[in-house]
C-alpha cells in the first residue's frame, strides 16, 4: 500500500484544533495514491476514469477551487505554489480540457469538502458563537441603567468531525509512457485511441 502525504507534519493528537481567529488556514490532506503511485481522476466530460501522477500544486488548487463553492473566502495556494498555475489537462478519452483541479474523482471532491468543512467551517462557527457568547457576557447587567436585562446565551460547539479518509486506491489500469513530457499516466486497459499527450498535446501512439 502506498501514500502520499501532503501535509507537512504528520498527524498529532491534540495539535488538531484550529484557531479561527488566526487568519491563517492549515489544511491536512492525505490523497491516497495506488502503488504505483498514481492518482483517480474523472473526466468532468465523459466521466471516465484515468489516473496520473498526484501534483501537490494541483490538490491545493482543488481545495481552494472547493473552498470557493462553498462560499468560503481562502487565500491563495500553500507557500511555494503560490505562482502554479493550474495545469490543463486532455482527457484520453473524449479529449476533453480542463483544469487539472477540476478532473479529481467524487471521492477525492467529496474528502476535500469534508476536509474544508471540518478544517475551516466548523472552527469558524464555534469561535463566532463564542465570540457572541463573549460580547454578551460583557454587555449584561448594563451597570446603574434603570432597566436591567439579564440576557443568557449559551452555545454549544459543534463538535469537530472525524478526519475523513481518501482511499485506498487499487493498482488497476495500464501505464502509459509520454516521452514527449517524461511523464506517466494510467488509461483502461481496453483502450488503445490515446492520440495526444494529456499534458502538450503531442501527438503520440500507443506501441
Ligand atoms: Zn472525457
Ligand atoms: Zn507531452
Amino acid at each position: 500500500m502506498s501514500e502520499e502525504y501532503l501535509d507537512d507534519e504528520p498527524d498529532e493528537e491534540g495539535h488538531e484544533e484550529q484557531d479561527a481567529s488566526d487568519s491563517r488556514v492549515e489544511f491536512n490532506v492525505a490523497i491516497k495514491t495506488d502503488r504505483d503511485q498514481f492518482l483517480r481522476r474523472t473526466c468532468p466530460s465523459c466521466g471516465r476514469d484515468f489516473k496520473t501522477s498526484i501534483d501537490p500544486a494541483d490538490i491545493a488548487w482543488a481545495l481552494i477551487a472547493h473552498s470557493k463553492r462553498m462560499g468560503l473566502e481562502i487565500g491563495t495556494a500553500p507557500a511555494g505554489q503560490e505562482k502554479a498555475e493550474p495545469s490543463q489537462l486532455l482527457c484520453p478519452y473524449c479529449r476533453h480540457s480542463a483544469d487539472a483541479s477540476e478532473m479529481h474523482t467524487e471521492e477525492t471532491i467529496n474528502y476535500l469538502k469534508r476536509t474544508v468543512y471540518r478544517d475551516y467551517m466548523v472552527p469558524m462557527i464555534n469561535k463566532q458563537f463564542s465570540d457572541l457568547e463573549d460580547s454578551i457576557g460583557r454587555n449584561r447587567g448594563g451597570g446603574g441603567s434603570f432597566l436591567s436585562v439579564s440576557v443568557s446565551f449559551k452555545h454549544n460547539p459543534i463538535p469537530i468531525p472525524p478526519r475523513p479518509i481518501h482511499g485506498p486506491e487499487p493498482a488497476d489500469m495500464k501505464i502509459v509512457e509520454l516521452l514527449c513530457c517524461e511523464k506517466r499516466i494510467k488509461i483502461a486497459d481496453a483502450w488503445t485511441d490515446v492520440r495526444e499527450c494529456i499534458y502538450c498535446r503531442t501527438p503520440v501512439t500507443i506501441v
